[in-house]
């Protein structure tokens, strides 16, 4: 994102919608001015503000005028006066930055906006955590904080050193150059953005060792880390094996949350596979393809 100096009259209102912080009136210039190590490329600001297309020479005249008499004019609080916002043309790997910050445009690899995950949260239709397995979200950043992919990175090369599995559909695991020691693509070490979810799974007894792997690496980075959790519940809908581990750790279970796995019976394909699996003489299985998120932040 870019500010056209010609056009900002410096009024100062997208300081305030930068959820990183990057946009700061410069005093030497007196314009507002992006730093572009620091901007994700969100568009905040430039879909957040409404553009207005006055005259930056009318305006700053008024400005000057009003201010000798000790008047202030300033804009609405939620227009740029002057439209002086410019998108620039995202090229690799900067593009990246957008595809994890602004949350309408969904990821290349997985068709998916935002983070560009469904997570568990569609486990019903998608199967990623099946009986038997714990399923992790580890999530990297915040408004405010962001995170660089060069600390994600030392994540992943531990997780991968531990032999977990990473999630294929995933778009953190599409930027692997080598899946198996969780190698990024190392052109993208640099690049910041809002948030990233890097997805794992594990058999069920190993729940508590990758937790304690995340908090040992948590520790280490230059960035929040928030841990969730996901399970199949047993066949009477209750969970018996990851809850109890993490209340021993010290997780409360009043944040998680149950997936019922109504998904299944709306897509061709999920009929098709409850159909299958009646048919294969798993009524009761069917009622224990229930899927438990608990969203158990670290930090
Ligand atoms: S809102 Fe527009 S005119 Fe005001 S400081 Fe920002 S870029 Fe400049
Ligand atoms: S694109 Fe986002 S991070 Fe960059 S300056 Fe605008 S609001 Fe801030």
């Amino acid at each position: 994102m870019k500010i056209n100096p010609n056009k900002c009259v410096a009024c100062g209102n997208c300081t305030y919608v930068c959820p990183m912080n990057a946009i700061y009136i410069d005093p030497a210039m007196n314009r507002a001015t992006i730093d572009r190590d620091e901007c994700v490329e969100c568009y905040s600001c430039f879909n957040g503000l409404s553009q207005e297309h006055l005259n930056p020479s009318l305006v700053r005249g008024i400005r000057k005028v009003l201010s000798v008499l000790k008047v202030r004019f300033d804009p609405e609080p939620d227009v740029c006066p002057t439209a002086a916002f410019e998108p620039d043309e995202l090229s690799w790997p900067r593009v990246v930055r957008r595809a994890f910050s602004d949350p309408s445009v969904p990821h290349e690899s997985t068709g998916v906006e935002g983070r560009g995950t469904e997570e568990v949260k569609t486990n019903d239709v998608t199967g990623r955590v099946k009986v038997g397995e714990v399923g992790f979200t580890i999530e990297f950043g915040r408004p405010g904080v962001g995170v660089r992919f060069r600390e994600i990175q030392e994540m992943c090369w531990t997780l991968a050193k531990a032999n977990v599995s990473f999630e294929k559909r995933n778009p953190i695991t599409s930027l692997m150059t080598d899946v198996p020691t969780g190698t990024l693509r190392s052109d993208i070490l640099a690049e910041k953005v809002m948030s990233a979810i890097v997805e794992i799974k594990v058999p069920v007894e190993r729940t508590e060792e990758v937790i304690r792997l995340v908090w040992d690496v948590e520790k280490q980075l230059d960035t929040v880390v928030a841990l969730g959790v996901a399970t199949r519940c047993e066949e009477d809908g209750e969970e018996t094996v990851v809850l109890p581990i993490l209340e021993r750790l010290g997780y409360k279970p009043q944040r998680a949350k149950t997936n019922i796995g109504l998904g299944r019976l709306v897509t061709l394909e999920a009929s098709g596979q409850a159909a299958a699996e009646v048919n294969g003489n798993a009524a009761a299985e069917v009622n224990g393809k229930m899927a438990v998120g608990a969203g158990a932040k670290t930090a």
